[in-house]
């Protein structure tokens, strides 16, 4: 059996546990070792380290502490991990705790995180997901259910010195260009809520005034938020310190392609079992920047999809120039458009958006001025009929049931 390396109690503060941390650098002490060809157990909090409550209050997820985030269990030293490696991964399992079998989906405040959608859905929102073996479903979100294609949303290996110093650079250079946007153009260091592993004193201090945070995917993997990237897959992680460093967080239940409401997918605390392995200098024999992976050979089967289309055209109507962000966002207003025919509020229809096995896909970037992407909804996570017919929807969803609401406070 394989052993449980690193252990969580989610009654304790994770900033009580040394084998956490919660921003990158390369001086983070490694919290355990192993060899190449281990097999072992991790245990993680959720992403925000106990911060969202399994209730029907969205107080909490409006007032999070971000600066928190992400709690990652870790580093993992790798035996014989040498910068230019490349460390493979086997995702051989991931699930849930007993005492812990739901998840929450949440849309954050504008004035405190934001999300994709953040100028349609300016206050704080909160869905939770009851978690039934394979399967999820909301009392706040009526008429889906669905299986999960549980994932962790973030997974990578410390960076050098040097690539950290890049990271730092290029994003403050880009949040200097507008610092007082709301949401922030980028998450900076921010020293307070470091936590460091075992990292303590004078060492501590200077790591967290340098860290980075874990919010943006990087060339080392990181918080990327690929469903895709689920039990079963193999993933190659660039190597870029000595024993690699390898963390894991935030795991998922399930999400839709862009996790677009951002507090998140189905965030869940739960376990995750790897392999690990190496190749000896494989950056360069691969010519390997970002992490590659194979997908998982289980995946749910929903084969059957509405698509929605979106061009690069906004809300008001303004012309961009091939911009998918601005085409994805279409495409997703447009479902929760038509799902709101069926009787879904617009935050009902964002949070099956976030959550449920939704693919994206970048469609055209040629075809000048609008580019293309697409949401496919999957057909059968839904307990009716949602295609369009001459009859019209009609379905009647109990309107008692709402997504929960919490007013910002001035
Ligand atoms: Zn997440």
């Amino acid at each position: 059996m394989a052993e449980t390396i690193i252990k969580v109690d989610l009654k304790e503060s994770p900033y009580t546990n040394e084998k956490i941390h919660n921003r990158w650098h390369p001086d983070i002490p490694m919290a355990v070792k192993v060899k190449p060809g281990d097999d072992f157990k991790i245990e993680c909090y959720d992403w925000t380290g106990g911060q969202i409550s399994n209730n029907d209050d969205a107080a909490d997820v409006r007032d999070v502490d971000l600066s928190q985030v992400h709690f990652l269990s870790g580093p993992v030293g790798v035996e014989g991990a040498e910068p230019g490696d490349l460390l493979v991964v086997d995702i051989l399992d991931i699930g849930t705790f007993d005492e812990s079998l739901w998840g929450f989906n949440g849309f954050f405040s504008k004035k405190n995180g934001g999300g994709f959608l953040t100028d349609h859905f300016p206050e704080a929102q909160k869905s939770i997901w009851d978690i039934n073996g394979m399967f999820t479903k909301s009392r706040h979100v009526p008429g889906v259910e669905y299986a999960g294609l549980i994932h962790p949303g973030l997974i990578g290996c410390l960076p050098s010195k040097s690539l950290l110093e890049e990271w730092n650079t290029r994003e403050q250079a880009l949040y200097d260009t507008d610092p007082d946007k709301t949401p922030p153009l980028a998450t900076l260091p921010y020293a307070d809520t470091a936590h460091m592993g075992t990292l303590s004193g004078d060492a501590k201090a200077k790591a967290a005034a340098e860290g980075a945070r874990t919010v943006p995917p990087r060339e080392h993997g990181g918080n990327c938020d690929i469903k895709d990237l689920s039990r079963g897959s193999k993933i190659y992680f660039p190597v870029y310190v000595k024993e690699a460093g390898l963390s894991v967080g935030d795991l998922h239940f399930s999400q839709g392609d862009g996790e677009i409401t951002f507090c998140g997918a189905i965030e869940m605390a739960g376990w995750i079992h790897l392999r690990v392995n190496l190749i000896k200098g494989g950056m360069e024999k691969y010519a390997i920047k970002n992490p590659i992976f194979k997908p998982s050979p289980i995946t749910p089967k929903y084969d059957d999809y509405l698509i929605f289309e979106g061009i690069s055209v906004d809300e008001g109507g303004k012309q961009h120039y091939l911009d998918v962000h601005i085409a994805y966002r279409q495409a997703c207003l447009n479902a929760i458009n038509y799902l709101e025919k069926f009787g879904y509020s617009r935050a009902q229809a964002y949070a099956i958006l976030g959550t449920a096995p939704v693919q994206g896909h970048i469609s055209g970037v040629v075809d000048i001025p609008n580019a293309c992407a697409t949401l496919w909804l999957p057909t059968d996570i839904f307990e009716f009929n949602v295609q369009p017919g001459s009859d019209g929807p009609t379905i009647e969803l109990d309107g008692s049931v709402q997504v929960p609401l919490a007013p910002d406070l001035d």
